[in-house]
């Protein structure tokens, strides 16, 4: 089962690398720890995530506002918000070989040269830096290490500009960075990532209602980007694990091939943010109730959704090695609205020009309408099938001597192997039906 797994996870990793979805950063030089790229089909695939995660948690809902703040924010924000002392994880150093380790992932002695552990000490996984040209230095900063204060040092903003009525959300899509101890598991545990996440402010005796809500929202989220939801399962984190901002969280946990481990969060942040933003920067942060005209500081619940970790639960919910018409293959069966190529065109061979120039006439017909199609002319049509399986491409359309008599193609659906004909007038609008 382990070894089953392991394979799972690598077969995974050079699909990925082999087929332009993820790529090691900086590659070129010897590559860099924590750090991945994505390629041409892994940034429409995060574009498409990205897209419904915003569709879903911000157009589908009434009142949330989007931000979008910079990655760099000055020392007195982490200070005010607790992250210079309470964003760090316990570290052992071998006293041998000097390898660092997170503490809760290691046994008792280091597992690459079987040395011993020196003093566990609390290491900070915020990225500093000094900005600005002054000599030694300038002013000192941080890279974010989780977007959330972007919206909270902007909640004067918001309600100033918007006048939003309680309760409202604001969201952000935005890279956040950690110095991991231990990078690890692909996209799992990386030094950069994005995070698709929103505040959601309300009055602090309807924070369980809320609370309730937004988790049945992130259930209807896991099933809509199309991750395996008998994979996930929900953890109530203990007071003593959870983070120094939290009241009440609940993980979403994911069976990865190496282990069950955090997907998502969900987290009751009570008024702490805000309440230490007021305090340390001397704005007034308090809402006024624009009917009783009470004054008060809104409490916050937080869904948080790392986009690498998505993207990882997504090909392993979707990647499946099957046997259609007796040949064994490879398919990432992906939600539609996510696959990065949404159909292929075929002419059926590629040296009878008539039928060459008829398959340019339908392909170039449809990206108009469907930009994110391609185009395959290149060896035969059962390893074209092949090679759009293995991206997740729900429909493949050839062009064939029929289609020169009777103006129909034959349209091929990835999950079942079955074609049907189809009129090229009624052509886009049979994909999009697919697609919705
Ligand atoms: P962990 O316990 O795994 O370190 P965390 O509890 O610190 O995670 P949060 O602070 O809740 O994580 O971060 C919010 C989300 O960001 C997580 O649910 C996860 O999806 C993602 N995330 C956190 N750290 C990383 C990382 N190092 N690499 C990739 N994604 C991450």
């Amino acid at each position: 089962m382990a070894k089953e797994a392991d394979d799972k996870l690598s077969k995974i990793v050079s699909l990925a690398k082999r087929r332009g979805f993820v790529f090691q950063s900086s590659e070129i030089y010897g590559g860099l720890s924590g750090m991945w790229d994505y390629g041409p089909l892994g940034a429409e695939l995060v574009h498409n995530i990205k897209d419904l995660w915003w569709k879903h948690f911000v157009y589908e809902e009434e009142n949330m506002y989007p931000l979008q703040t910079t990655t760099i924010m000055p020392e007195a924000v982490w200070k005010a918000s607790g992250h210079l002392e309470g964003f760090a994880d316990p570290m052992v150093s071998c006293e041998k070989c000097k390898r660092r380790f997170r503490k809760d992932q290691v046994g008792e002695m280091c597992p690459e040269c079987g040395g011993a552990f020196g003093e566990e000490k609390l290491f900070n996984l915020l990225f500093p830096l000094s900005m600005g040209s002054t000599e030694g230095g300038g002013d000192k900063a941080y890279l974010r290490g989780e977007v959330a204060q972007g919206m909270f040092v902007n909640f004067k903003n918001v309600l100033d500009t918007m006048r939003p009525t309680l309760p409202f959300g604001i969201a952000q899509i935005g890279k956040a960075y950690r110095n991991e101890i231990a990078p690890r598991d692909f996209l799992f545990r990386v030094r950069e990532f994005d995070l698709m996440e929103f505040e959601y402010f309300v009055k602090e005796e309807e924070w369980k209602e809320y609370f309730t809500k937004w988790k049945d929202r992130m259930w209807e989220w896991i099933d809509r980007v199309g991750i395996a939801r008998e994979s996930v399962h929900e953890l109530e984190v203990g007071e003593n694990d959870r983070a120094h901002y939290s009241k009440r969280t609940v993980d979403f946990e994911f069976d990865y091939p190496f282990g069950r481990k955090e997907l998502y969060g969900l987290a009751y942040r009570t008024d702490y943010d805000l309440q230490k933003h007021m305090a340390a920067s001397g704005v007034d942060l308090h809402y006024t109730d624009p009917v009783s005209g009470e004054k008060f500081v809104p409490h916050v619940i937080e869904p948080t959704f790392g986009l690498g970790r998505t993207l990882l639960a997504v090909l392993l919910s979707a990647y499946e090695e099957d046997e259609l018409g007796g040949e064994k293959r490879l398919v990432l069966k992906l939600k539609p609205a996510l696959a990065p190529v949404k159909a292929a065109i075929f002419p059926l061979l590629r040296n009878k020009p008539e039928l060459w120039s008829k398959a340019r006439e339908v392909f170039v017909q449809i990206k108009k309408e469907i930009p994110q199609v391609v185009w395959d002319d290149n060896g035969n049509i059962g390893k074209r099938y092949r090679r759009q399986d293995e991206i997740g491409t729900p429909s493949c359309v050839t062009i064939d001597f029929q289609t020169l008599e009777e103006d129909t193609v034959t349209v091929r659906n990835r999950d079942t192997g079955e074609q049907e004909r189809v009129k090229v007038g009624d052509l886009v609008a049979h994909l999009k039906k697919s697609l919705s």
